[in-house]
């Protein structure tokens, strides 16, 4: 068993900041206090002078090797290196229900993309797409895997959009054996009939993107959502929060002791509709859903994340090419793929623009990528936290390193950056994965076999009723 002992750092909890050091031990961390080198001769010491310790983001929105036409733009190969060399050690992926599909078979379709081909390790969610009662009876056994988030589309429609039907009886069941349904809230069957409007008009054009799903189509979906978890008295989770709207209907169900709990996405902080309007089909590269809002929207987010109303941010990475993807929809701007990228930038841009600009404080930022990510999504506190026993995912950020975001420079596989030209300040510099150091001086150095799959605990002591003996994973 290998020992490090990280010294001189100075760590940063949800709650607070403070000066000690980490006994490594293996995988795990061992201990945390000073002289911790006592009666150890040899150990390795990894000096942090000068560095704050974080645990490793967790990013609990993933869309890694979602099929999409023509080259692969989001490889767990590249995306997970840039992933880690970004402070990042844990994804939570979407496994996929294709139509006909088992959730069994999905979860281990997913499996197989990720098995020796990742750098950090990962958990599932299961997005259902294709509801029957033989589907019903394997959510039980999903948990049982590990797979304990099921997410269902309300936009989407002819594709992976569900009916409330369906939200209902996943609410239900999931509920009885403590999982989490998180839901994409947009009203798909309106949007459907905005795109046509626009289209037969001849509005062709990105921006048309935005105006076809205004805020006001995913405030009701939220709402519509969370009154059915009302009836099923479940918990859920909305993600990619992008406004004020859809943030006040997860305050006011809060507020009635509701189990509603809230994400955004770093682009709904620090991009706007704007980018949407870029000349020569660059606003393409913008289209993602929901569509980025207003400038205003952007206060208000943080005012949702600052009073507890949102409590996770996750960065939706689901990063396609423009040239070759995007491009589809020059002439339509419905067949744009949907979906940006962040995963390799967002702790420094949510650093250099939320903590540094006053927006919230580092605790806070540790809180919201890494600590709540991993509470929601059953992996806490093996993940998502510095403590005693915890695996040992430890970032060394250094508040000094300053870089220009760029395409040309990226780790990320596609052919441009959602930040692009953004000028950041603090980085991850040294980053940890289970006790080995995968990323030293900013260059990844692990292998693409040290990533693994990591179980997600249900909430609750439901798990213990599920009666099945399949346990397996690959
Ligand atoms: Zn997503």
């Amino acid at each position: 068993m290998t020992y490090k002992i990280i010294k001189n750092g100075c760590i940063v909890t949800p709650t607070h900041q403070y000066n000690a050091d980490i006994l490594i031990k293996g995988e795990k961390i061992k201990a945390i206090g000073d002289n911790l080198e006592r009666n150890r001769p040899g150990v390795e010491m990894v000096d942090a002078t000068g560095l704050y310790v974080l645990p490793g983001a967790v990013d609990e929105h993933t869309h890694m090797s979602m099929p999409s036409p023509g080259t692969h733009s989001m490889p767990w190969e590249t995306e997970t290196v840039a992933a880690a060399v970004g402070g990042t050690t844990t994804i939570v992926d979407f496994a996929i229900q294709e139509k006909g599909q088992t959730l069994l078979e999905a979860i281990h379709t997913w499996q197989t993309k990720a098995h020796n081909n990742t750098a950090i390790d990962y958990s599932l969610h299961v997005a259902i797409t294709d509801l029957n009662d033989a589907v019903i009876d394997e959510i039980p056994l999903a948990v049982k895997k590990g797979v304990s988030t099921f997410k269902l589309f309300m936009a989407y429609k002819d594709d992976k959009m569900v009916d409330d039907a369906t939200l209902y009886r996943v609410l239900k069941k999931s509920k009885e054996v403590g999982g989490l349904v998180m839901v994409h809230a947009e009203n798909g069957d309106v949007i459907s009939v905005l795109q046509n409007e626009y289209m037969e008009s001849g509005k062709t054009e990105p921006i048309y993107h935005a105006v076809t799903r205004p805020i006001e189509i995913e405030a009701e979906a939220t709402r519509r959502a969370i009154a059915l978890a009302k009836i099923t008295e479940a918990p859920i989770f909305v993600v990619h929060v992008s406004g004020e709207e859809s943030a006040e209907e997860i305050r006011k169900a809060r507020l009635n002791g509701q189990a509603v709990y809230g994400e955004t996405c770093p682009h709904y902080l620090f991009l706007d509709e704007s980018y949407l309007q870029l000349p020569d089909f660059e606003g393409a590269k913008y289209v993602c859903s929901p569509p980025l809002r207003d400038k205003y929207h952007q206060e208000t987010l943080w005012k949702a994340i600052n009073a507890g109303t949102l409590q996770a941010i996750g960065t939706d990475h689901c990063s396609f090419n423009y040239h070759e993807q995007k491009y589809r929809g020059i002439n339509d701007f419905t067949k744009i793929p949907n979906g940006g990228n962040g995963i390799e930038n967002w702790v420094q841009m949510l650093y250099s623009f939320g903590v540094k600009k006053g927006k919230i404080s580092f605790e806070q930022l540790v809180e919201l990528i890494s600590a709540n990510p991993a509470k929601f999504m059953g992996l806490y506190p093996q993940k998502g936290t510095i403590t005693i026993g915890s695996d040992a995912d430890i970032v060394l950020f250094d508040p000094d390193i300053k870089q220009t975001i760029k395409a040309e420079t990226q780790l990320q596989a596609s052919d441009y950056n959602f930040y692009e030209g953004f000028d950041i300040e603090g980085s991850p510099r040294h980053v940890f994965l289970r006790g080995e150091l995968i990323v030293k001086d900013r260059k990844y150095i692990g292998n693409l076999q040290q990533g693994r799959f990591i179980k997600a605990e249900p909430y609750g002591a439901a798990y213990d009723s599920i009666t099945t003996d399949d346990r397996g994973v690959i």
